[in-house]
């Protein structure tokens, strides 16, 4: 199937082609026409499906009829309202909307807390017709009289779920009733527990009802592996699979945001180039590390939950658990992150004895044992001595790669060579010895990514051909 069999307008196609996408994936197939209809849409889709083009642009087709370019707010009013449940998500989609939008002259924002409120409020008094939003943030607005969304006549929840895991189950409630009762729904979410079916009843009308990965299925790209340690010995082990593995964009993660913190200060003590993202940093913080992170100018990024879902990093290569999430859902959201639109990646889990029942939990989950790796004897690697570690320059003044190119995020020189196992003579764990998933795409550009991103949709016989 072809973007123009959906019966998108010329703007779109056009804005679609700019993209480089050539085939729509299954959630955009199935999902466009009952919303071009009008119709409402329950979707069970993770994020790297392709599911952000799959509700936008149907949307913005619905909306394009009212495109003006008058001045007066009047003729903006609030016609589509998308709420997600993180900034980093609401920018991301709103991000899609502009770029999906721009041969559309409608008007659009991006509304989330952690920054300064009065740009919103001014950018919502000159009138917008689709709000991107955080719950909080919209009612904040709301009750400064800046929002008014009595002219919605689409709804878009998108990463329901996590909506309601982060606890805004009662934001949700007020904002419907801020509605009009006559209005189209769409709901997206990566599972569906009870909450979210019961949720999907009271929102929804009669919905066409589209799943395109089974409940807390994993993207088939990952490898998954885990190592039993000893607490003590988690960070050294990290340290050397980072350093061993030649790891140069590698998302880790911390179930709380002082672990995360604690953890990006030693990393960094050990001569990586780290950061921590979680909820306690400002905006401005956030966005600024997710970008360095995104093209390759951050090497390690130590991350709670808050980054575990909806984020689009091009061609992640590893996630690792450095402690692993007391839920086992989140363990498919935070491996979620590699392994996606077509590329392959592994998720490794370090598994202290405390963290058994937790990494059988996920084994149930995921139907499947996870293979357990053989730890590198202790002592097997030489350790760097605290006169060798002050001679290397510290990260912070390591010079940066001019472009994103992920290979170049820490500079040689930073990194000790000698810890690689196969150096030390040692018996090489199976971990190390196998083909690294991310060798093959990290360097890809974005036009390459989209050709995989495609080949992965197509019939098995066209996509090997590719
Ligand atoms: P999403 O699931 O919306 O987070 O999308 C994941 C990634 O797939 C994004 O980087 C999109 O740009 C990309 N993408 C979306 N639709 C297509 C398509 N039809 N062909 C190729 N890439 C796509």
């Amino acid at each position: 199937m072809q973007f123009s069999d959906l019966g998108l307008a010329a703007e779109l196609l056009r804005a679609v082609e700019e993209q480089g996408y050539t085939q729509p994936t299954p959630i955009q197939e199935q999902a466009i026409p009952p919303i071009l209809l009008g119709q409402d849409v329950m979707a069970g889709a993770q994020t790297g499906t392709g599911k952000t083009a799959a509700f936008t642009l149907p949307l913005l087709q619905r909306l394009k009829g009212y495109a003006n370019t008058s001045v007066s707010p009047a003729r903006h009013p609030v016609r589509a309202l998308v709420l997600a449940p993180t900034r980093e998500l609401a920018a991301q989609v709103w991000e899609s909307i502009c770029e999906y939008g721009k041969h559309i002259p409608l008007r659009s924002a991006c509304v989330y807390g952690g920054v300064a409120i009065e740009p919103q409020m001014k950018d919502l008094r000159a009138g917008v017709e689709i709000l991107v939003a955080t719950p909080g943030r919209l009612l904040d607005l709301v009750h400064q009289r800046c929002a008014n969304l009595s002219t919605v006549q689409i709804l878009v929840l998108d990463e329901a779920d996590r909506m309601l895991d982060m606890g805004f189950m009662p934001d949700i409630k007020r904002i419907l009733a801020l509605l009009p009762a006559q209005r189209q729904n769409l709901m997206l979410s990566a599972t569906f527990p009870d909450d979210i079916r019961k949720l999907g009843d009271q929102v929804l009308q009669a919905p066409v009802r589209i799943q395109i990965a089974p409940r807390n299925t994993v993207a088939e790209l990952v490898t998954h592996s885990a190592y039993k340690v000893d607490p003590l010995r988690k960070r050294e082990l990290l340290a050397d699979l980072i350093r061993s593995r030649d790891m140069r964009q590698v998302l880790v993660f911390t179930s709380t945001k002082i672990s995360a913190n604690r953890l990006a200060r030693q990393l960094e003590r050990d001569g990586f180039n780290c950061s921590a993202l979680h909820s306690d940093k400002t905006q401005q913080e956030r966005t600024a590390t997710l970008a360095a992170f995104k093209e390759g100018k951050l090497q390690v990024l130590v991350a709670t939950d808050i980054a575990a879902r909806g984020l689009d990093i091009e061609h992640l290569p590893h996630v690792i658990n450095y402690e692993l999430p007391p839920n086992s859902d989140d363990y498919i959201h935070r491996i979620g992150r590699t392994g996606r639109a077509g590329t392959q990646g592994e998720a490794i889990s370090l598994v202290e004895p405390e963290e058994q029942d937790l990494l059988a939990g996920i084994e149930r989950l995921l139907k499947k044992k996870i293979p357990i790796q053989q730890l590198p004897a202790e002592g097997s690697r030489p350790r760097e001595s605290t006169r060798e570690r002050r001679a290397r320059p510290s990260p912070r003044h390591a010079p940066r790669p001019a472009q994103s190119v992920p290979a170049q995020s820490i500079p040689a020189q930073s990194v000790p060579a000698q810890s690689a196992p196969a150096e030390t003579g040692q018996a090489v764990p199976a971990l190390f010895s196998t083909a690294r998933p991310g060798d093959a795409g990290a360097t890809g550009a974005p036009e390459r990514r989209r050709k995989q991103v495609a080949a992965l949709f197509l019939p098995p016989v066209a996509a090997k051909q590719d």
